[in-house]
């Protein structure tokens, strides 16, 4: 992990961070943090992996998790399980199909996934409930919202807000918008740092369960289902390229964080706050790329 975070570190090319949530411009485009875990609870770490970042869209995986284990296969009436080829935020697919989004981790079908976990609470509660979630898994009760950024968020996702609209003119939503749109907000900027994201993936890297615990997050086959939704959906239009290159199921946020999961054998977090043209963290990529041949973990084989 020193060898890549060193040589990421040399590397002229970052990306450029968002700014369409001004909060998330703030960050430090020379940052580079990566954590690993291993099947026997291992961690190797190296670069930024304490220093906390927004975690923005990878908190889909864990809400997607959520839903899944509150109304199972039923949420796949609100949601799609195909890539979008794509932006995250587009509105276009949405008119085609009648609100319903194309998968759970473009921005719409996050939504609707959130609207899901909202039902039959007050947004407070849905909050803690994901937060709760999260603190379990990483094992860590410190995991917290960055307020700054939901708040941001809040004045400036204007797209977000069309998004949740549409979907609710055609009964995708049950709740009011702006207490879904309140709790996805708020979800999409917890803070964290590569170690505690890296520990709150391992239930996928583990048919479900916890490894250290033996606690069963999620049934083995939805976990495998993550994953492989994780694997075509979780890069926005990057997915192709992702999948190409890396090789392993991941999902990508905003604020620069990268989940992969390399089944079986390990949860891995990258952050670097540069992005790519489709919104994917630069160096995140670039790291896994070089982790996965180093170590043979392409689910493609070596
Ligand atoms: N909260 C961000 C948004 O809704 C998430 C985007 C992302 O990380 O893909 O635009």
């Amino acid at each position: 992990m020193s060898e890549i975070a060193e040589e990421m570190r040399q590397r002229p090319d970052r990306g450029d961070v968002a700014t369409y949530i001004p909060e998330l411009a703030r960050a430090d485009r020379q940052a580079f943090g990566i954590a690993v875990i291993d099947n026997a609870g291992q961690i190797a770490a190296a670069g930024d992996c304490e220093t906390l970042f927004s975690a923005q869209s990878i908190t889909k995986v864990f809400t997607l998790t959520l839903a899944l284990g509150m109304v199972g296969d039923r949420l796949w009436r609100r949601v799609g399980r195909e890539p979008s080829g794509n932006p995250f935020n587009s509105i276009v697919q949405l008119e085609l199909e009648k609100g319903v989004p194309r998968n759970p981790f473009i921005n719409a079908g996050a939504i609707a996934v959130t609207d899901v976990i909202l039902s039959g609470h007050q947004p407070r509660e849905a909050l803690g409930e994901i937060l709760r979630f999260m603190r379990e898994l990483a094992e860590d009760p410190t995991i917290a919202i960055d307020e700054a950024v939901a708040a941001s968020e809040k004045r400036t996702g204007f797209r977000n807000v069309a998004l949740a609209n549409f979907m609710k003119s055609y009964g995708v939503l049950d709740n009011p918008v702006d207490f879904t749109l309140g709790v996805y907000f708020h979800h999409c900027a917890i803070a964290m740092s590569c170690r505690q994201l890296a520990m709150a993936g391992r239930y996928l890297a583990h048919e479900g369960r916890n490894p250290a615990t033996g606690f069963l997050v999620i049934s083995p086959e939805r976990a495998r289902r993550i994953n492989a939704i994780m694997l075509t959906c979780g890069h926005y239009d990057g997915s192709g390229e992702f999948a190409y290159r890396v090789g392993l199921p991941g999902k990508s946020g905003v604020g620069g964080g990268i989940l992969a999961i390399a089944p079986g054998k390990a949860s891995i977090a990258v952050w670097s706050p540069g992005l790519d043209a489709a919104g994917n963290s630069h160096l995140g990529r670039i790291a896994l790329e070089t982790l996965t041949k180093r170590m043979g973990w392409s689910i493609f084989g070596d």
